[in-house]
């Protein structure tokens, strides 16, 4: 069978982008649709492929009869003739591949012409000016993509006749002017290439074809190609359009532009683009004179107006989508030249979905499915506004999304205090450390010279939804003078940055955001993605503070309550200390006895914020060393203590003397040298329990060691008091009219024996409670699946777990063997660049690896259990591939970072559309 290499417009397959090329596909569909097309027909995009993989570089057989073929019935259609010298019919050539790719490769104009036709055209139009117009830019654009000819040689040219004919614009040349150019030009190509133009129309055609084909694999398109990751599954060649020439440029009649069928900058259902009277394509957007927007159309060219408005109904109606699309005007008559989905902001995508729902034109899944998820990170964090067009000063890493400015502070403790008072900080670290946390709190943004995406400051950034630039390596960060230098710039505390943790710039001064924008129609949307969905979206979120938030974004309730992160607050963290250094049960009683009231009061406003919906809340997680100074900073403070301590001696005995000296005028400044030596050896003392605890709690490989259960099984008494503290908060609720739903979460377990001894504790607390506040509480009971042994004895541990929740964090370290930061630091970017691994395994949730486990864990463990909860709480439940995989597995929820509820509400029901 012959091979069809040529479909026309009337028969071609809209739906077939791969072989008709995006621009081909859809005119075609415009075509059939009934929509005015000017004629014409797609070479498809296999012939081009055929054409490339010959080593001579040769047309397949049988396509140019097939052109020919093809080229008669646009002769038909239109009652041209191609080359004829009456009523000559001229050409457009036109790329256009499966992927679209603006500007990458060449469309030739106004094809045929040549001295016979060109009179033919004369003829027939009786406008010898454009005639001449046309001509001198048919032969520039085939001399440079047909030809290989550079446009300086012609622009040059141009200049000359321009300048002689004392023009300004080239609106401003004569007919005669115009001709001189084409004599000029036709040299131009006849001196580069050694031969004359091609006068030949079909000759013309063959080359450009050839051309276009080429062009496919031309430098430009294969750079962009790469830059934009598109693989030849997704785009394969270039197709190549052969349509009739329309001119808008014809009259005062005519008319060319562009449009979007509504407003791809706010979504709002009006016309948007722009036109030219008396113009050709290309001049809309070379910007040869200012176009008009199309809203002046109605006044201008009202009927025309009115079949433009229709010509957007319809592109609407049969695409079910806003369009951007192409069209021209020639004497009174409307064109459509090319039509596509329209490109738009997060703020648009949302609004046109909405409002294409209630209008009919697409149904709830359409409406939802239209948008990625990962989208609406744009409307759901302050940005920098794109017009500021500012360049940063340094560059890191995007941590943490969305812009913040504030003046730059070195030290959590005066980010704090200087927070307090009102004023917008940015807390500048070379990294930052678990003790900082009260800086986060009060700073606008996060910038770090040190650490990757996954830093402890980007981590606890994203959990609060700040921005964070982490890892800015060109910034030399110098906290004792306070001060941070780039290159030859200096940023002193008190001097104004922005950062912008959406793409890593750092910059001087205060550029202008835009903040976030929970639109009426956001909420509208995710409340259908939330009838849509299966997966509950719970909110990671540690402070009642984090909690009013999550709920903002439409959390179902909190997954995973971090108990650590109340305990590093300054006013806490010495009473943490005094618990961890105690030496005998009492003295850690005596501390707990301090910190219960206050982690009592932190539930109890985090159970009222979130009422009635469930809060999970994780028993203490991190080895409690993480609470302690750094050792070395222990032993400089010690030995200057000590050296204070001796000069003080010294200094006593002197001052003594001094004293008795001066004993009639007591008033003498060196009186004051004598200080407290009783209170400084209490100081010292302290310290050095300090260090040498640090010392004895020194493990080396703390994410594995003494953490989670383990340590709560080792000092009971920690773990008694948070239960104790979430019951009684539970009660205080209750017995309040507040209705609450607290869940205990055990981190770490390996063995169901762990969870055993642990519920023990809590059902003997929990009957306590109740006797005393004389009332009921419902309290779930769950454990952590976050360490390998656990999700292979998931049957065993739902015995005792009423709900499970996978730490993936924790999980993909033990599954892999890889400690994040070493491996995120040292080999895992060179795995993914040379393929071993497709991605981070910690931003992507391993479905082949990790994933398996967490579904044969959810398998037994509904084999004991089978209405086990099992939610996931990683940073992975925020990532849409990954909530897809947990949808499919059967997980109860997903639980993420406050502000990406939304972008996992939307993903939730995206699984659910896509896999019923
Ligand atoms: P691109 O993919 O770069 O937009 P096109 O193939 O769409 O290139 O062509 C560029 C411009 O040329 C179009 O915007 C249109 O205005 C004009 N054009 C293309 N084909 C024709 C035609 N048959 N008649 C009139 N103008 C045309
Ligand atoms: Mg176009
Ligand atoms: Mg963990």
């Amino acid at each position: 069978m012959k091979e069809t290499w040529v479909y026309s417009f009337a028969e071609g397959d809209g739906k077939n982008k791969k072989l008709l090329g995006g621009k081909g596909a859809n005119l075609c569909e415009l075509t059939q649709t009934g929509i005015r097309v000017p004629p014409g027909f797609v070479i498809t995009t296999k012939a081009c492929l055929a054409f490339l993989n010959n080593p001579e570089r040769k047309i397949p057989q049988g396509m140019m009869e097939q052109v020919s073929k093809h080229l008669k019935k646009i002769e038909g259609l239109t009652n041209k003739s191609f080359g004829g010298e009456k009523k000559p019919l001229l050409l457009s050539v036109r790329s256009g591949s499966a992927m679209s790719m603006p500007g990458m490769m060449d469309t030739i104009l106004n094809l045929g012409l040549n001295p016979d036709t060109l009179k033919g055209l004369i003829a027939d139009t009786g406008n010898e000016r454009f005639c001449y117009d046309a001509y001198r830019r048919f032969i520039q654009l085939f001399g440079k993509v047909a030809l290989g000819i550079p446009d300086e040689l012609f622009d040059e040219e141009f200049e000359k006749i321009k300048s002689k004919a004392h023009a300004h614009l080239d609106v401003d040349l004569s007919r005669d002017d115009l001709a001189e150019i084409c004599t000029v030009f036709l040299q131009v190509v006849e001196r580069y290439t050694g031969k004359p133009f091609p006068h030949d129309p079909f000759e013309q055609l063959e080359i450009a074809i050839k051309a276009v084909f080429s062009s496919w694999m031309g430098k430009r398109a294969v750079d962009y190609r790469r830059e934009f990751k598109i693989t030849s599954e997704m785009a394969n060649g270039t197709a190549v359009n052969i349509v009739a020439m329309v001119f808008g440029n014809m009259s005062n009649n005519s008319a060319t532009g562009v449009g979007f069928t509504r407003d791809p900058g706010t979504g709002e259902n009006v016309i948007f683009g722009e036109y030219l009277v008396n113009a050709q394509g290309e001049d809309v957007v070379a910007g040869i004179r200012t176009p008009k927007p199309l809203a002046a159309m109605a006044d201008e060219m009202p009927g025309l107006f009115k079949e433009l408005m229709e010509l957007r109904n319809n592109l609407e109606s049969h695409f079910k989508e806003v369009q951007d699309f192409e069209f021209t005007i020639e004497e009174g008559i409307l064109y459509c030249l090319q039509t596509r989905n329209g490109k738009m902001n997060a703020t648009a995508m949302v609004r046109t979905s909405v409002e294409m729902k209630k209008e009919g034109l697409i149904d709830t899944k359409q409406a939802l499915l239209r948008i990625k998820p990962e989208m609406l990170e744009q409307l759901l964090f302050p940005r920098l506004d794109p017009d500021a067009d500012a360049t940063p000063v340094a560059k890191g890493l995007p941590a943490s999304p969305g812009g913040a400015s504030g003046i730059a502070v070195f030290d959590a403790d005066r980010a704090e205090k200087l927070g307090h008072e009102g004023v917008k900080v940015i807390l500048v670290r070379e990294e930052t450390k678990p003790e900082d946390i009260h800086g986060f709190f009060a700073a606008q943004g996060i910038l770090t010279s040190r650490g990757g995406k996954t830093s402890h400051a980007a981590v606890v950034a994203r959990g609060m939804g700040k921005p964070c630039v982490a890892g800015a390596e060109g910034i030399t960060v110098d906290v004792r003078l306070r001060q941070a230098v780039i290159g030859d710039t200096l940023i002193s505390e008190g001097d104004t940055i922005t950062i912008d943790g959406s793409t890593g710039g750092v910059y001087l001064g205060e550029l202008p955001l835009i903040e976030a924008e929970f639109t009426p129609e956001l909420e509208k949307l995710l409340s259908w993605a939330d009838e849509k969905a299966r997966l509950k979206v719970m909110a990671n979120a540690d402070t009642p503070g984090d909690a009013k938030r999550a709920l903002k974004f439409g959390a179902m309730g909190i997954g995973l309550c971090r108990t650590e992160r109340m305990f590093n607050e300054p006013s806490r963290l010495p009473i943490v200390i005094e618990m961890i250094i105690a030496d005998t049960k009492e003295d850690r009683q005596k501390a707990l006895d301090k910190l219960l009231p206050i982690q009592r009061e932190d539930f109890k406003n985090i159970f009222i914020e979130m009422a009635p919906r469930p809060v999970t809340i994780r028993l203490l997680d991190p080895p409690i060393h993480e609470f302690l100074p750094q050792e070395q900073q222990l032993i400089e403070e010690l030995e200057l203590l000590r050296n204070l301590r001796k000069n003080l001696r010294g200094m006593r005995k002197l001052s003594e003397a001094v004293t008795f000296m001066y004993q009639n005028e007591p008033e003498k400044p060196i009186v004051q040298l004598s200080a407290d030596p009783e209170l400084l050896d209490a100081v010292i003392l302290k310290k050095d329990m300090i260090l040498s605890k640090v010392r004895s709690l020194h493990e080396i490989n703390p994410m594995l060691g003494h953490r989670g259960v383990r340590l709560g099984l080792t000092f009971p008494e920690i773990y008694a008091m948070q239960i104790r503290a979430i019951l009684e908060a539970a009660a205080e609720c209750k017995k309040s009219g507040v209705t609450v739903h607290p869940e205990i979460m055990i981190p770490q377990v390996c063995t169901a024996q762990e969870l055993k001894r642990v519920k023990e504790w809590v059902i003997q607390i929990h009957a306590e409670v109740e006797d005393r506040f004389g009332l009921s509480i419902q309290c779930a009971f769950g454990s952590m699946l976050e360490v390998v042994r656990a999700c292979m004895r998931a049957e065993n541990l739902a015995e005792e777990a009423e709900f499970f929740s996978f730490g993936t964090n924790d999980l993909t370290q033990a599954t892999f063997s890889f400690s994040r930061e070493d491996a995120e630091n040292k080999f895992l970017p060179m795995y993914n660049m040379s393929h071993i691994l497709q991605d981070n395994p910690f931003e992507v949730l391993d479905v082949k690896g990790v994933g398996k486990l967490m579904e044969l864990a959810v398998r037994w463990g509904r084999q004991t259990r089978p209405d086990i909860k099992v939610g996931i709480c990683g940073e992975h439940g925020g990532h849409p591939a990954s909530i897809e995989f947990c949808h499919k597995i059967g997980l109860t929820y997903v639980s993420c970072s406050g502000p990406r509820v939304p972008i996992a509400r939307l993903a939730a029901a995206h699984a659910a559309i896509n896999q019923p």
